[in-house]
């Protein structure tokens, strides 16, 4: 199946979970994770029909802005950033998904305010605490958001997450549950600088199940590019 066929194919999936979940299709957005994809497939997916596209690393990022690549669809970063990067991706991308620390926070607001520019961001969140990904626990995020009035120069606009490697379908229900209630506890409490709008959950192998537990965003990419060769 070409990229086009897959995107009409996860977007019917997406709108059939919405509907089932008593939800509004037109609420839940598809990003395509287009990491080790070239310049040329994220064409064919942007001309499919996605609404944004998210990268991974900033050396691709840095390769596909120079080819235009991204050109009639955002681009978001979606891995994880190292505070010494943050010059190469502030003001390039219209939001940073994955924004996992209080170091991360500082370098992004100190880069964004010599811009003279608001950086949208989404926080990361470690939903399965695990040793191997990065992200705030969910414990921590409260204060995060405590702490946004001292970031002027960026306005978070909701949250992202990845949890854990799925062994039962339907096993990451419970995570994705408990950070669309994390979503609604934050907005109850309006924070200066936090207006939560988004919720990025959801992949190629459990995004009808973000989406019946509230996902606002699905970040694809096997199922739209094919699996990918880490052997290159
Ligand atoms: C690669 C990646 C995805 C997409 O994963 P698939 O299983 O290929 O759909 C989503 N989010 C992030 C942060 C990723 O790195």
């Amino acid at each position: 199946m070409s990229i086009a066929e897959n995107i009409a194919h996860i977007r019917a999936q997406m709108n059939a979970a919405a509907i089932e979940a008593g939800r509004d299709p037109k609420e839940i957005l598809l990003c395509a994770a287009t990491k080790m994809n070239d310049g040329e497939n994220v064409r064919q997916a942007i001309a499919g029909g996605v609404d944004c596209c998210g990268e991974n690393r900033v050396q691709e990022l840095t390769k596909k802005l120079s080819e235009n690549a991204y050109d009639g669809a955002p681009v978001h970063f979606i891995g994880h950033l190292q505070t010494n990067k943050v010059k190469q991706v502030v003001g390039k991308v219209d939001l940073i998904q994955s924004v996992d620390s209080l170091r991360l926070l500082n370098a992004i607001q100190e880069q964004a305010a010599k811009q003279n520019i608001v950086q949208k961001i989404l926080l990361e969140i470690n939903v399965g605490g695990e040793e191997s990904k990065s992200g705030f626990c969910v414990g921590e995020i409260y204060e995060i958001c405590e702490k946004m009035t001292n970031f002027p120069n960026i306005r978070v606009e909701g949250l992202m997450t990845v949890p854990p490697i799925c062994q039962i379908p339907g096993e990451n229900r419970k995570f994705f549950q408990e950070i669309y209630q994390l979503s609604v506890d934050i907005t109850t409490k309006k924070y200066d600088n936090v207006c939560v709008k988004i919720l990025s959950m959801g992949m190629s192998d459990d995004f009808r199940d973000a989406i019946a537990c509230g996902s606002t965003m699905v970040r694809i990419g096997t199922a739209i590019f094919g699996a990918r060769d880490y052997s290159k």
